[in-house]
């Protein structure tokens, strides 16, 4: 069944990214050798305005992944209404193996090679896999560098100090618990009554789990890569948070032989078996394509809520999608992390900072109005949540490709 109609045009213009950059960075090591990285910008479609998109360090980059994460950042700013485009950035490298001036050296050569392509008005970048708020920090300040004056916007995800936005770190988990309590009330879900299985212990899955209990859900089990805790009674994510920073390990023995334990009993589990607990809600944010057809048979939660970018794969999706299994998509759920990106950059371009409650008060909203849109459509033309979602972008997109005219017009 076909649910949308999109013009010869609109379909031409979004099977290719409009830019794509491949630049050699020479970085000079601390041992005096100098090193060649390749490094990826993919600014895929700026329709709706200046491209965004995250910037990943990780040895596996290539073109094609950069590719199809640009068209991806596209469609998710698309999904909550925020005035961007797509863009995808990425160095082959491994980080770990670096010392830390030779991070901040290559960084800030990655900037240099693409700083006549990126802009507060062109395409702003953001952390991903492997970079954080310090190594925004340094692209931040050499851009400026570059361009002579103090242009913050550029990119988000910076340090607090250096004019990043309050309210950014916990903003994915925050979002994605704004879009679970929408789908508790449009299922009649009540959280003191519902369990919640969390895979990724890290910071989406953190800050999720932690405002999921204070909403009242019951967390009743965790994980991250070295393998997961579950209980009868429902978790404190901050306890096993604190613990998991001080002992780097999630395990229940150990947390119980601090200074604070609970009166709750835990047990060890593998991350395999986290997924395929008999839980109300399984939420994925950990990695990609953690439910395939391997295991999509053995998932027993009903409603899957995915925090991390791709964790189900297609086939695992359509299987899920055939139990009856509803899963509400990436592209919705972690969009918070952009929302309050795109916050940020308006603050730095207003040059005016906004108390952390007026942030979180402004990401409800987005994610409030966008997730009952979603489910509202995928119930009107009885599609998976996944499909609502995508329709729900390519259609803003495909207006405002049509609205633009001719692509000619906006060659800049
Ligand atoms: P993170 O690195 O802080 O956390 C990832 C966690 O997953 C870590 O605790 C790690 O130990 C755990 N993990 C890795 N492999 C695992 C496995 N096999 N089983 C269980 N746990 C495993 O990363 P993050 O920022 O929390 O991001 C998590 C996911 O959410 C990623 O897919 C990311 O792309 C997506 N996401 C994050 C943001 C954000 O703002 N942080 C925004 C959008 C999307």
């Amino acid at each position: 069944m076909k649910y949308i109609t999109l013009s010869d045009d609109v379909i031409s213009r979004m099977k290719f990214p409009k830019r794509t950059l491949i630049v050699s960075i020479p970085v000079r090591m601390d041992d005096g050798r100098l090193r060649v990285f390749k490094g990826y910008r993919v600014q895929f479609d700026d329709t709706r305005g200046p491209t965004k998109g995250g910037i990943r360090y990780h040895p596996s980059v290539n073109l094609d992944e950069v590719t199809s994460l640009s068209f991806w950042m596209t469609i998710k700013c698309a999904v909550v209404g925020l005035p961007f485009g797509g863009a995808k950035g990425g160095i082959e490298v491994d980080p770990k193996e670096l010392s830390l001036l030779e991070l901040e050296r290559l960084s800030r050569g990655y900037i240099r090679a693409i700083a006549d392509i990126i802009g507060p008005k062109r395409d702003i970048p953001a952390p991903d896999v492997y970079t954080n708020a310090t190594i925004m920090g340094w692209m931040a300040d050499e851009y400026n560098q570059i361009m002579r004056e103090q242009l913050p916007a550029v990119i988000t995800g910076k340090p607090i100090h250096l004019n990043g936005s309050l309210g950014r770190e916990a903003a994915t988990g925050r979002g994605a618990l704004f879009v679970l309590l929408q789908w508790a009330k449009f299922k009649n879900l009540i959280p003191e009554q519902t369990t919640i299985a969390v895979q990724g212990f890290g910071n989406a899955g953190f800050h999720f789990a932690k405002l999921a209990t204070q909403a009242g859900f019951k967390i009743i089990a965790l994980s991250d890569s070295k393998g997961g805790i579950i209980s009868n009674d429902s978790l404190d994510p901050q306890l096993i948070m604190n613990h998991k920073q001080t002992e780097k390990t999630l395990k229940a023995m150990l947390y119980c032989e601090g200074t604070v334990c609970e009166e709750a009993e835990f047990e060890t589990i593998s991350n395999e078996q986290l997924l395929e607990l008999n839980v109300d809600i399984l939420v994925l944010a950990a990695l990609e394509n953690q439910i395939t057809e391997h295991n999509a048979a053995n998932i027993k939660a009903k409603h899957i809520l995915e925090i991390a970018n791709g964790p189900i794969n297609a086939a695992a999706d359509e299987l899920l999608n055939q139990r009856g299994v509803s899963v509400l998509p990436d592209v919705l759920v972690n969009a918070g992390g952009v929302t309050v990106s795109y916050f940020e950059w308006v603050q730095n371009r207003a040059g005016f900072y906004w108390e952390e409650s007026e942030i979180n008060h402004r990401l409800q909203n987005v994610m409030d109005k966008e997730a009952v849109n979603i489910f509202n459509l995928a119930q009107k033309n009885n599609t998976s949540l996944r499909t609502a979602a995508y329709l729900h972008g390519i259609n803003r997109i495909s207006g405002a490709m049509t609205e633009h005219g001719t692509h000619e017009h906006f060659q800049k």
